[in-house]
């Protein structure tokens, strides 16, 4: 099948690898010189635009950093949906917001094109084993279609409901992985002047109530070893929150916590800098307070 793919970042690169086993895949990427290395590694032809990516296939899938990009790439300069024939469908699969994706569909849909919100979970090492959550919003056709394309680089594929579903749940989830990173690196830290030997700390709270996917997992990964390798931007996790707040903020929800978890985030993005990543948080609060959390 002809299936196109637009934005090779740090997980649309290893997602768009997995197509090239099953699809006749042509890749587009901002920053040409990626999609050129991505075309020497993998089976892939390499488009000039967005629009020549589109022409002739049937599947289009996005991974950009938020639907302002999405919506440029389709239907900005050069954009893809014009070369998009009736019948073809496009798999949104940036962490992106539900207004926009809504508003995304309702255009493409007057041409007869189908649009699918599909944001991954689980990161780089996820992706490169094509072992991704995946998550569905869009109509019950569209989203069985989507599923089987999805199903190269995705393991536990799940339909939230319509259009902006995906993006609703995936912002919510990375608000709730964010406010644990901030609180655990300051706790954690707090521990460490404290005295308390970093990696029994840890390895009790894990088997405390206080335990997260964080403690359990990203903290020994990179805490504890002082690997701070960049996999997802502190910046796009500062893009969730806000998704996350203006989502409750929409359906009328009280939500100071959510709130304070932004303000921190946009805080530490404005002192961190756009490149920095999602685990930097912890490299700056060890440096603030003049600890390392080892062990
Ligand atoms: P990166 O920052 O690594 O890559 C972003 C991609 O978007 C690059 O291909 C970049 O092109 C392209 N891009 C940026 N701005 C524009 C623009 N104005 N026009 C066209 N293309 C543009 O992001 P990730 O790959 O990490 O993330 C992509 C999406 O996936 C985000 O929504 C993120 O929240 C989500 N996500 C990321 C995860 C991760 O672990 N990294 C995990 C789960 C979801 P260029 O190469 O030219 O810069």
């Amino acid at each position: 099948m002809p299936v196109a793919f637009l934005g090779l970042g740090a997980i649309g690169a290893p997602m768009a690898a997995h197509l090239t086993s099953t699809d006749r895949l042509t890749v587009w990427n901002r920053t040409r010189a990626k999609a050129d290395a991505f075309a020497r590694e993998h089976s892939a032809t390499v488009a000039a635009t967005p629009k020549e990516a589109a022409s002739g296939v049937t599947v289009l899938l996005t991974c950009l950093p938020t639907s302002a990009e999405v919506d440029a790439v389709l239907f900005g300069k050069d954009g893809a949906a014009p070369a998009l024939a009736s019948g073809a469908i496009v798999i949104d699969c940036t962490s992106g917001d539900p207004a926009s994706s809504r508003r995304i569909a309702a255009r493409l849909a007057e041409q007869g094109v189908a649009f699918v919100d599909a944001p991954v979970s689980g990161g780089v090492p996820a992706a490169l084993k094509g072992e991704l959550p995946v998550l569905l919003g869009g109509q019950s056709v569209a989203v069985e279609r989507a599923r089987k394309v999805v199903a190269a680089f995705g393991k536990k594929i799940v339909h939230l409901g319509p259009v902006g579903a995906g993006h609703a749940v995936k912002a919510v989830n990375n608000a709730l992985l964010a406010a644990n990173i901030l609180a655990a690196s300051e706790g954690l830290t707090a521990l460490v002047k404290a005295g308390i030997e970093p990696r029994l700390a840890v390895e009790t709270i894990n088997a405390s109530s206080g335990a997260s996917f964080t403690t359990q997992v990203l903290v020994p990964a990179r805490v504890l070893n002082g690997s701070y390798p960049p996999l997802f931007r502190h910046a796009l996790l500062d893009k969730d929150c806000g998704i996350a707040v203006e989502l409750a903020a929409e359906m009328g929800v009280e939500r100071p916590v959510l709130q304070a978890v932004k303000t921190r985030m946009a805080e530490l993005r404005a002192i961190l800098g756009e490149a920095a990543d999602y685990m930097d948080p912890f490299a700056r609060a060890e440096r603030s307070a003049g600890v390392e959390i080892r062990g």
